[in-house]
């Protein structure tokens, strides 16, 4: 059994949270929200009164922050002065490449071992400890964080030094973007040709147009497993959420000087979905975006 600091219970740490508990580690949680940390504290999670009071001591730190600035801000101004030079510690917030790879910089400086572990699966998936953790960092960070992330996912992939985690990320969640956009306006033509939704998802979904954003996310309700189509696209993966990793994706590539057209058509179509009010519907709504006259 480890003492393990955890930052950030809000919908994904609280489960992880709470999972880290199960497994029979000590966890201090500190959020600024008060609901949180009453919710951390139903789990057996010990509320702590500060990041600095939480990572006192602790053999363990993880992070699941909302953006880049948090984690810098909770990193440089609490976790690497107050937390012991021994702890592994591990962010698993998205964020963008660039300040991933300055914290861990910044945290190898001051005598740290540190990994970004970015999770794909969404709140259920936290819940059920069976997230997927992409992992940038040393090799013997890798080692140390390993058994942590274990007890909250179904999957621990070590992507490469500091930063791939939030690389590998980010640029799958823009492919996903992508395949979803492109597969909604598929059934939107397929539809205007005549063509019945279940006919073509019976024939796409076996043939070369075949995605995961079609076979086992279809946007369509009705049509293929179960989806967030079928529940009014409630629940699921929020347009906002894609919004974000889509403007993460494409800061990267500018950065990096890679020319990536087809990410920023998804981009803007998400932006517009959002600007509509589709923030909190899940990523495959954009269909009645794309076709105003799309039944549903
Ligand atoms: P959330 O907003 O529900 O939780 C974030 C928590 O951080 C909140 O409780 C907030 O009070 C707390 N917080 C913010 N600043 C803080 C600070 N300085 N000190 C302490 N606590 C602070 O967000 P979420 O949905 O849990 O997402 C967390 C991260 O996981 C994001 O980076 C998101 O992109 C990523 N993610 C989310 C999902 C999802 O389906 N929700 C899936 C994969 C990845």
């Amino acid at each position: 059994m480890a003492r393990v600091a955890f930052i950030g219970l809000g919908n994904m740490g609280g489960g992880m949270a709470a999972n880290l508990v199960k497994a029979g580690h000590e966890v201090m949680a500190f959020d600024l929200s008060q609901d949180a940390l009453a919710r951390a504290a139903a789990n057996g999670c010990t509320v702590a009164e500060s990041a600095e009071q939480a990572v006192q001591g602790v053999d363990a730190v993880v992070t699941m922050l909302p953006a880049g600035k948090h984690v810098a801000e909770v990193f440089r101004t609490n976790v690497l002065l107050n937390a012991p030079k021994d702890a592994i510690l591990m962010d698993c917030s998205t964020i963008d490449v660039a300040t991933a790879k300055k914290v861990e910089d910044e945290a190898a400086f001051a005598g740290f071992t540190m990994v970004d572990a970015p999770v794909s699966g969404g709140i259920a998936a936290a819940e059920g400890g069976t997230l997927t953790f992409m992992v940038g960092g040393s090799d013997e960070a890798f080692t140390k964080a390993s058994p942590y992330l274990e007890k909250m996912g179904k999957a621990v992939i070590h992507a490469g030094g500091p930063g791939a985690g939030q690389a590998a990320k980010i640029v799958n969640n823009m492919l996903l973007g992508v395949t979803m956009a492109g597969t909604c306006e598929a059934f939107v033509l397929a539809q205007k040709l005549g063509l019945d939704p279940q006919t073509f998802f019976d024939i796409s979904s076996k043939a070369s147009g075949q995605s995961w954003s079609m076979t086992s996310y279809c946007p369509v309700p009705g049509v293929g497993p179960e989806t967030p189509a079928d529940r009014n696209y409630e629940g699921g993966f929020a347009a906002a959420l894609m919004l974000k990793d889509l403007k993460l994706a494409m800061e990267a590539a500018q950065a990096a000087g890679a020319y990536t057209p087809m990410g920023g058509e998804a981009e803007e179509l998400y932006q517009r979905f959002v600007d509509r009010g589709g923030a909190g519907k899940d990523f495959s709504a954009l269909i009645k975006m794309i076709d105003d006259s799309w039944e549903v």
